[in-house]
């Protein structure tokens, strides 16, 4: 295959991947989105080995893929052996963990063909080359451990409370500092050693840099990570000669940064202050463990006496709803009540579950008319006139801590303000916190009834009771 072909195909799978993210930005045309970026990517996966690469470096490689056949296809079968089943099995409500571990491969592969690339080229590499493996390499490495440890948060395998220790903030400007020195060793001197220092200072930057992320600036973090990883990705794609690999490495790194920007406009948040204010942050007292203070509970006949009387209704829905993956039965509660007169409004909270549209997508499998979900920013003023907030399976999103409490994970947090209603119920099971690990004072408040226990079961038993009403 020549070059021109070759490149055109490439073209081909650069204009499938801006065709997928065209179809992403709307949920009637994600999914044929979702198709063609697949198509894109098989696309360039395949021709790669039917063209017989000139050189990366001018010198005589010209059937490096062939001549590697075994390894690449070993190395395939590996990654679907374990990607396949792994994305099969996964919940709903992990595929944000998933997306943090495929994003950090991602960046440590960059980071690892930029360093075999580097080896390959020895003395002969030009300076932009060393300077975009330099590149490559920390931002790869930084891209990798902190996806890293996002996943563990997600995952909960460890707390997901900012890690915040004594002196944290002068250890991670002397690591910063030791990565940018000896990536400037890396240029000017070139070697091996020099290269595999920097990997491993800027594997320790990523975990720094993340751990004393906590809460709600976590989805801020994924995104940037990801945005990191296109960078890393566009970058490898100089290095390689590979106009392929700038252009989706580039689309990545865009599509990041325009989302990392718009989740933190969303949550009210400087990106500034989001990946360097906790390092001012002091170790909070609270451990997040509920308190043993009397709360109110109710029974389902109680929620459905009090929504059979209300005029309006807002439903606040959350990851809890994802997890007890209620949304058939919360579509059901809420056609009942639209039958009865009801006032229905569903409040979406931009970071309500783990990812961004969450709630939206989560809704739309259960036909929820798009009308009925209100943003933020316009359900908050009708808070005062609504009659009961009904809380799914959210937790974070509403909590006053948000706006009371300086210094606490979530604080300047935009939240859904539920507490203007005149009545709060909340759905969960127990008094556990949300993701942010902290206690929430609505829990406790005069107006507020709980209803104990999973989602699905408690929604299906209110839909009984209101239809006997
Ligand atoms: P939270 O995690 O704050 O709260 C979820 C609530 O659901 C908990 O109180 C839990 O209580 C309850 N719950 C869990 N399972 C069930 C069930 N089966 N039935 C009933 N209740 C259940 O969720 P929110 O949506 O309010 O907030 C999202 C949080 O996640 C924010 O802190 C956000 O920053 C963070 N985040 C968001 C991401 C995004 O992109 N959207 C990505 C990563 C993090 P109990 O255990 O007692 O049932």
């Amino acid at each position: 295959m020549s070059r021109t072909i070759y490149d055109l195909i490439g073209l081909a799978a650069g204009i499938a991947f801006i065709l997928a993210l065209k179809g992403l930005s709307h949920p009637k045309t994600a999914r044929r989105g979702n198709l063609i970026g697949a198509f894109g990517a098989g696309l360039a996966t395949l021709v790669v080995f039917f063209y017989a690469s000139p050189s990366v470096y001018g010198k005589a490689e010209s059937s490096l893929p062939l001549n590697n056949l075994g390894w690449i296809l070993g190395a395939i079968a590996v990654g679907l052996i374990i990607g396949v089943p792994a994305a099969r099995k996964v919940e709903m409500t992990q595929m944000p963990q998933l997306v943090a571990l495929f994003n950090g491969v991602g960046g440590g592969a960059a980071a690892l063909v930029a360093i075999v690339e580097y080896l390959n080229l020895g003395s002969e590499a030009t300076t932009a080359q060393v300077v975009f493996t330099v590149f490559t390499v920390i931002v790869g490495c930084v891209s990798f451990s902190g996806s890293i440890i996002t996943f563990m948060k997600l995952q909960e395998l460890m707390t997901t409370r900012p890690v915040v220790f004594p002196a944290g903030r002068f250890v991670i400007a002397a690591t910063l500092a030791s990565v940018i020195g000896v990536g400037g060793w890396v240029v000017s001197a070139l070697g091996t050693t020099p290269l595999l220092i920097l990997a491993a200072l800027s594997l320790l930057f990523g975990v720094l840099f993340v751990l004393p992320v906590g809460g709600a600036d976590v989805p801020i973090v994924i995104s940037l990570l990801n945005a990191f990883t296109g960078l890393t990705v566009a970058a490898s794609g100089y290095v390689l000669d590979s106009v392929l690999l700038i252009i989706a490495g580039t689309l990545v790194g865009a599509s990041g940064t325009i989302l990392t920007r718009l989740m933190a406009d969303a949550m009210g948040r400087s990106l500034f202050g989001t990946l360097f204010g906790a390092f001012t942050a002091k170790p909070q007292d609270s451990s997040g463990v509920a308190e043993d203070r009397p709360v109110r509970s109710g029974s389902a006949d109680d929620v459905a006496i009090l929504l059979n009387y209300a005029r309006r209704v807002v439903i606040v829905p959350g990851f809890g709803l994802a997890v007890a993956q209620a949304q058939h039965t919360v579509r059901e509660l809420a056609d009942l009540m639209i039958s009865k007169g009801i006032d229905v409004a569903y409040g979406i909270h931009p970071v309500a579950g783990r990812m961004p549209g969450h709630m939206n997508v989560l809704l739309a499998e259960a036909n929820v008319p798009y009308d009925q979900l209100v943003e933020m920013d316009e359900v908050n003023p009708t808070f005062g006139q609504t009659d009961v907030a009904i809380v799914i399976g959210a937790n974070d999103v509403v909590n006053p801590a948000a706006k009371t409490t300086p210094g606490c994970p979530i604080y300047g947090m935009p939240i859904l303000e539920v507490n203007n209603a005149a009545n709060i119920i909340f759905l969960k099971r127990s008094m556990r916190p949300g993701f942010a690990g902290i206690e929430n004072e609505l829990l406790y408040d005069p107006k507020t009834m709980l209803l104990f226990g999973d989602a699905k079961s408690s929604l299906t038993k209110v839909v009984s009771a209101l239809k006997a009403l």
